[in-house]
């Protein structure tokens, strides 16, 4: 299996080599072969990278924004078009099965390109009559902004951060997971292809040593990070040195609230889709499942029922529901999460264990009773682990669920619907779902609270997030200076 690109890097408008670079190796996930063999951006690269972006984002900000929106809207017809080809590459990447890859990576990119093109000529400033004079206001692109992404959604991260950027006028420079370097490059070559200048969207690849140095770079007015608390904190620090823009889409610990008279099948398969889906590498995962107690019973067995029965193996087969994690490092961190459990006294009700045969494939596994104290219900595991939790009444499970550092997501379900609101005003999170989990469409606001990030990606929030407002006052008549 083979999957090297022309190059390691996609500066100025194409392939870039350098191989001073330390060593990048891409590993297939379901097998642990390696597909392809890159180098990390050395200072040569970096400097190539933010040098041709910053000359490009002048030229592209005078463009008319309805021609912006034309190249990206035609980027992603692209993309749907080579949705097959960009799906397989997203699977060798990540090990994610290609049943998924198919319809939520490559095609939720295309939707960010499509939506931010057509965005594009509808941002406009405002006119504040003051009397005489006025003020009008004008929004403008910040400059060359830095995405970096997590290795969960190569594609869909890229297209996420760099749609919304270049949309409204601005360059990128994406550094993308290096555990997932292979979905960036092509969709800088397919904005190329649209006819995106040369420039404005470059993929350096890179550790966190790489990332580092974009985003303390002068010539970078903002940073984008996907990713942990942990290097969000550090990036946050590094881009305040600066004085730049953030938006932190960082990690969850997300409370799905499940009450008695719910519909059962319609609860447990949220529950799944919020903890298995991307074997459970998902940000959002509703990973503190909370069931009133007298459906308790009747969710384990219909969550274990369905659970087992879970397709697992080559991701490449259409038929598979669950690949392997994307690492073998992930896949240790997973299985120690689930020994802690067992220590702590979780009650393993299915799943637990890897899965023998070539890969990182961990079992999608379900803990009950578990208690709030315990480290599968506090920290971010990252794996298919479910932790479901007994509860009584509305209040406590409101308490208990907001008793986080976290506050990325959260979901409910119930057939009442005045309980379902009441109950997700009172939630602190910022991406909500009310009887379904998980989906993430680009017209809907997304991002997190407290520790879980800072600003918002998608929707017409993103204009806030790549754009900032000059307002200019216009003075009608004389000046009356008291000199
Ligand atoms: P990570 O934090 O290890 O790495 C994320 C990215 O940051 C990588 O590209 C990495 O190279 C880079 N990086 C590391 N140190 C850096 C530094 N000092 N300066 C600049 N860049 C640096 O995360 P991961 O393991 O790739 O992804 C998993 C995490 O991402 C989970 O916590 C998950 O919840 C989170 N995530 C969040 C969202 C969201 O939208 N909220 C989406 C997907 C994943």
């Amino acid at each position: 299996m083979r999957a090297q690109p022309a190059a390691s890097h996609f500066v100025d408008g194409s392939y870039v080599e350098d191989t001073a670079g330390a060593p990048l190796d891409v590993v297939y996930p379901a097998t642990g072969e390696v597909i392809a063999r890159l180098h990390e951006a050395t200072d040569a690269v970096i400097e190539a990278a933010l040098a041709s972006a910053s000359r490009a984002q002048a030229d592209w900000a005078r463009m008319k924004p309805v021609e912006r929106g034309r190249v990206l809207r035609r980027a992603a017809e692209i993309i749907r078009a080579r949705n097959c080809e960009l799906s397989v590459l997203e699977t060798l990447d990540t090990g994610k099965p290609l049943q998924e890859t198919l319809v939520a990576d490559a095609a939720s990119g295309a939707d960010a390109l499509e939506y931010f093109g057509g965005l594009a000529a509808t941002v406009t400033g405002e006119t504040i009559p003051l009397g005489r004079d006025f003020v009008y206001t004008i929004r403008e692109p910040l400059g060359v902004c830095v995405g970096i992404g997590a290795w969960n959604y190569p594609t869909q991260i890229a297209c996420w951060k760099g749609a919304p950027a270049l949309a409204f006028g601005n360059a990128m420079v994406f550094k993308p997971s290096e555990t997932t370097p292979l979905g960036a490059l092509r969709v800088a070559e397919i904005l190329i292809e649209a006819g995106l200048p040369a420039g404005l969207f470059n993929v350096v690849q890179g550790r966190g040593g790489v990332g580092g140095r974009l985003t303390t770079d002068p010539r970078v007015a903002k940073v984008s990070l996907t990713g942990s608390v942990a290097t969000g904190r550090k990036v946050y620090a590094a881009a305040a040195e600066g004085l730049r823009h953030v938006t932190m889409e960082l990690g969850g610990k997300s409370p799905l609230i499940v009450f008695e008279d719910a519909d059962l099948e319609d609860a447990v398969g949220g529950a799944m889709l919020g903890n298995f889906y991307s074997s459970g590498q998902v940000c959002s995962n509703g990973t503190r499942v909370f069931v009133q107690r007298p459906l308790l019973g009747r969710f384990l067995e219909r969550l274990t029922a369905r659970t087992e029965a879970i397709v697992l193996g080559d991701p490449l087969d259409e038929a598979v529901q669950m690949g392997p994690l994307t690492s073998a490092a992930q896949m240790e961190k997973v299985l120690g999460y689930i020994e802690a459990g067992r220590a702590e006294g979780a009650r393993l009700v299915t799943g637990g264990f890897r899965v023998q045969r070539e890969g990182f494939y961990v079992a999608p596994t379900v803990f009950a009773d578990v208690t709030d104290e315990m480290t599968i219900a506090r920290e971010e595991i990252f794996g298919p682990v479910m932790s479901v939790l007994a509860f009584d009444t509305e209040k406590e499970v409101i308490a208990r669920a907001n008793s986080t550092e976290f506050g990325l997501s959260a979901g409910v379900f119930t057939r009442d619907m005045t309980r379902a609101h009441r109950v997700i005003t009172e939630i602190q999170a910022g991406t909500c779902w009310i009887n379904s989990y998980n989906l993430a469409p680009v017209e809907a606001p997304f991002g997190g609270v407290k520790l879980s990030g800072v600003g918002r990606e998608n929707s017409k929030a993103a204009v806030e997030s790549y754009t900032q407002l000059k307002s200019v006052y216009v003075g009608m008549g004389p000046v009356e200076a008291p000199y």
